[in-house]
């Protein structure tokens, strides 16, 4: 039965493919940290859809910038420039401190893209032998879905029967700086890391890791590539979550809040002479830079520029993480891992119950979490959330454990 396979409640649900297994809430309408359901009930949406939605639901500036965008220009195709993709792409850039931009849609897309960069840097800059590159990554790792991706992914439900796999990459253990300096051969041309794991559950490795792997990629002429699409754009307290170890990648990837929960909008962002390497033909993308997307990018790093939302992540996120630390001290919580206004917890072992099902006890509550990987769950409220309403979510989170 498709319903109790997916838990799902929605009638006529058996038509949809049954990759996902939705809370029981079909939602309508939403307008800042709060949606409402087709009955009229409110939610604070503490998901934010995997950090696409930052700025909440319905921000005026970016419905404004696709709104006005949608009356003039929807698309060219890259056969023809239009005029905000050099604006997009200095705000992307101006805003990252990066290079040079490649525009994509989707998150994975553009870890495809660093990944074939990657490659033909490798034989074309580095003289890597034909056919020979490797790209070390992480254990643990969530980088999207394609058949490349699944690849090197060790989460089996993502793996498993997609073969026959993509070679050439190398998994290590995550946090680890010595394995990837051990994994680094004269075949490696990049190491490809989240600088904090999201899917796995906001896994924050250790203060020195990141720094650790800038020095021994330099040291080999390897390339570092940071996948910022969830862990970017605000949600550390800083725009990138490498700025809080103070670290600049080679090339960063960003995707979902750089759409602002409008549209898909992804990027390459980095060094000129790395994605320089591409030449016309080699890479690209019908959609990728579309004038609706860049119209809706640049408003976003619009909201970024001044710095006050970082500011507004890193000061929400103390109190959400004194607050989970609270009920953890409490025996609440198993254990708690934060970084801005992004928080993993997981539920205790003997707690009876699951992350789905506090999940379940949270949605009751008119509070929107998703479970990961059994036992844990993220919270990553929209970076525009109230104090108050923040207090609200926790209150019912609380409650929602003691139950
Ligand atoms: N990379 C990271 C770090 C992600 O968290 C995700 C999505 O969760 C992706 C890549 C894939 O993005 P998309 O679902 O837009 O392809």
């Amino acid at each position: 039965d498709v319903r109790l396979a997916t838990g799902s409640t929605a009638p006529g649900r058996e038509v949809l493919a049954h990759n996902y297994a939705p809370l029981p809430v079909t939602l309508h309408s939403g307008d800042g940290a709060w949606v409402r359901d087709a009955q009229g009930r409110a939610y604070l949406d503490f998901l934010a859809g995997y950090s696409a939605l930052n700025f909440g639901h319905g921000h005026p500036a970016l419905l404004a910038a696709a709104h006005d965008q949608l009356d003039r220009l929807t698309l060219t195709s890259r056969a023809f420039d239009h005029d905000l993709l050099v604006p997009f792409a200095d705000a992307v850039t101006a805003l990252t401190g990066t290079q040079m931009l490649l525009p994509m849609n989707t998150g994975a897309e553009a870890v495809e893209t660093a990944i074939k960069v990657s490659r033909k840097w490798g034989y074309d800059v580095r003289g890597v032998a034909p056919e020979r590159a490797t790209i070390v990554v992480a254990a643990g790792a969530f980088h999207g879905r394609t058949t490349t991706i699944v690849s090197f992914s060790t989460d089996p439900d993502a793996r498993d029967g997609f073969g026959p796999y993509t070679p050439g990459f190398r998994v290590v253990p995550y946090g680890d700086a010595d394995a990837v300096a051990a994994a680094i051969d004269e075949h490696t041309v990049a190491v490809l890391l989240e600088p904090i794991q999201g899917e796995s559950g906001v896994v924050v490795p250790p203060a020195d890791y990141l720094p650790r792997v800038r020095d021994v990629t330099a040291a080999a002429g390897v390339l570092l590539v940071l996948d910022e699409i969830q862990s970017g754009l605000g949600r550390t307290g800083t725009t990138l979550a490498a700025d809080r170890v103070g670290v600049r990648a080679d090339l960063v990837t960003l995707g979902k809040a750089l759409g602002g929960g409008v549209l898909p909008v992804s990027a390459v962002v980095g060094r000129a002479d790395v994605l320089g390497v591409l030449t016309p033909g080699t890479h690209g993308s019908t959609f990728g830079g579309n004038p609706l997307a860049c119209a809706v990018g640049i408003a976003v790093c619009r909201l970024l520029e001044p710095g006050d939302l970082q500011a507004r992540a890193a000061e929400l996120g103390a109190v959400m993480a004194a607050r989970l630390e609270e009920m953890q001290r409490a025996g609440l919580l198993a254990a708690v891992r934060t970084a801005g206004l992004w928080a993993g917890i997981d539920v205790p072992a003997d707690a009876g119950i699951t992350g789905r099902g506090l999940c379940e006890r949270l949605l009751a509550r008119g509070v929107l979490a998703k479970d990961t990987h059994g036992a844990t769950i993220r919270l990553a409220p929209p970076l525009v959330v109230s104090e108050a309403d923040l207090h609200t979510g926790l209150d019912a989170l609380e409650d929602a454990l003691r139950a």
